[in-house]
């Protein structure tokens, strides 16, 4: 997956009974996306149904596609209305019988089964739905699925101001923080542990803004924002402005392990991380010459552009384009994803900006019901259009697939409202994509068996 341009909406790709319908479960490709969602699903609807609740179910086999609506504990108000469709249905005389398709409506291969009978057998039911999920190919049974994405930023990253050292420098960089988080999931770790490990590395790491490297603060300190999310419980945790936290990754998951908060700030979040043991570090420690000469421009043009008025309006610099923020999204063997980003912010910011990458669904998000998503690029953008939630809620509301959903988001959303960046998604089937609006973005995923690939341009 390389770079996006705007482009036309993709649309909606997915189809199902009809808008009102809850349990679309199957794509113009005949191909299900999401088996261990389903499959989650499938386990609370055998309850409802071997409770009677449910109403009922039907599986059909159609050519190389499997289609089944399961009706699950439905409201009575829901019940009704299936009720009285089928009625009218039958009515009309499309069906025969009990146990025949009650809505075909031009959907082939698609049934619903209206049956008193089959509430009697909720075994049978049982077995037709576990057959029905598992008959269905996933592509991480037929592939070596990406475990592990990462980014190291996105912006003017051009092969022509670029040294093969300096390449040569970044991808050793983004291949050894995807091989400590492949050795963590390897070893049986969890998404979280590997989110975690990963980024430590690039945190560590000088070229990259976040941790060590960060980029100057307006005062010349460095400041940094990060934010973690478990896509196994749905928990989050986030700091921003904190000045001594050498890995600010691991306060993020401190305070959504440690704390009834998702977020903490500056000293606060400070005083957290010492209570909990954190390493802290001088400021200076954090400090690189590159990022502090990078200060100095912006500042120079700052004055430049507004000597009489100062700070007010002030433009925004171009050197947020210094990229390097970090993230990542793991999936774990337990099937759970969990994704983490974390950041110096934008060289200059004042008056205690915070920039996306701490904010839960603007810079990161992670359920295992959709997908894990680390974003980079111009924070307020990324904030504005709530860009790493959108993805997650275009492949709930609209059934895209992870992909689908980035791609339109970054080449799309993003890009028409003049926003730019990029974003790393991962699905709990290992599919990873890694779309950007920027001349590039330091990227790269790690398979189940170990298979590196990273990326600078927009390849
Ligand atoms: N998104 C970060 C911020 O706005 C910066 C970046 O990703 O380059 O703070």
């Amino acid at each position: 997956m390389g770079r996006v341009r705007a482009k036309a909406p993709l649309g909606r790709l997915a189809f199902g009974l009809g808008d009102h319908d809850p349990f679309r479960r199957i794509d113009p490709h005949g191909r299900r996306k999401d088996g261990d969602r389903l499959r989650g699903r499938l386990a609370a609807r055998r309850e409802a149904v071997a409770s009677g609740r449910g109403l009922a179910v039907a599986g059909e086999r159609a050519g190389d596609r499997i289609a089944f609506v399961i009706l699950p504990g439905v409201t009575a108000q829901r019940h009704r209305r299936r009720a009285r469709e089928a009625r009218e249905d039958q009515q009309a005389g499309e069906v025969g019988g009990t146990t025949e398709a009650a809505e075909h409506r031009g959907r082939p291969g698609i049934f619903v089964a209206n049956v008193q009978p089959l509430l009697l057998m909720p075994r049978l039911l049982l077995l037709l739905f576990v057959f029905a999920a598992l008959a269905v190919p996933s592509r991480a049974q037929d592939a070596d699925p990406v475990v592990l994405v990462i980014h190291g930023g996105a912006g003017t990253i051009l092969k022509a101001n670029m040294t093969d050292e300096r390449e040569a420098a970044i991808r050793a960089s983004l291949e050894a923080a995807l091989r400590a988080g492949h050795a963590r999931l390897a070893e049986g770790a969890s998404a979280l542990d590997a989110v975690e490990a990963t980024l430590h590395l690039l945190e560590d790491d000088p070229q990259f803004n976040a941790g060590r490297g960060g980029v100057f603060a307006s005062d010349g300190t460095v400041r940094h924002d990060a934010s973690v999310m478990d896509g196994a419980t749905g928990m989050a945790g986030a700091s921003s402005n904190t000045l001594h936290v050498r890995h600010p990754i691991s306060l993020a998951r401190k305070v959504m392990e440690e704390s009834p908060h998702v977020l903490l700030t500056a000293e606060g979040a400070e005083e957290f991380a010492l209570l909990h043991g954190l390493e802290m570090v001088p400021n200076t420690y954090f400090h690189t010459a590159s990022r502090r000469a990078a200060l100095d421009r912006v500042q120079q043009r700052e004055r430049e552009a507004m000597p009489e008025t100062g700070a007010a309006g002030v433009p925004m610099p171009e050197d947020w384009q210094m990229r390097g923020t970090v993230g990542a999204v793991a999936l774990d063997a337990a099937g759970h994803l969990a994704a983490g980003t974390s950041t110096g912010g934008m060289t200059n910011k004042k008056w205690g900006r915070v920039g996306d990458s701490p904010i839960i669904g603007a810079g990161t998000y992670a359920t295992d019901a959709t997908c894990g998503v680390s974003a980079t690029g111009h924070g307020e953008f990324f904030i504005r259009l709530a860009i790493a939630h959108d993805i997650a809620a275009r492949v709930a509301y609209l059934g895209e697939s992870c992909a689908e959903a980035a791609e339109h988001v970054i080449g799309t959303t993003l890009t028409e409202a003049g926003g730019t960046g990029g974003v790393i998604v991962l699905d709990t089937e290992g599919t990873a994509s890694m779309p950007f609006n920027t001349e590039g973005m330091y990227r790269g995923t790690i398979t189940r068996s170990g298979v590196v690939t990273t990326g600078l341009y927009g390849e």
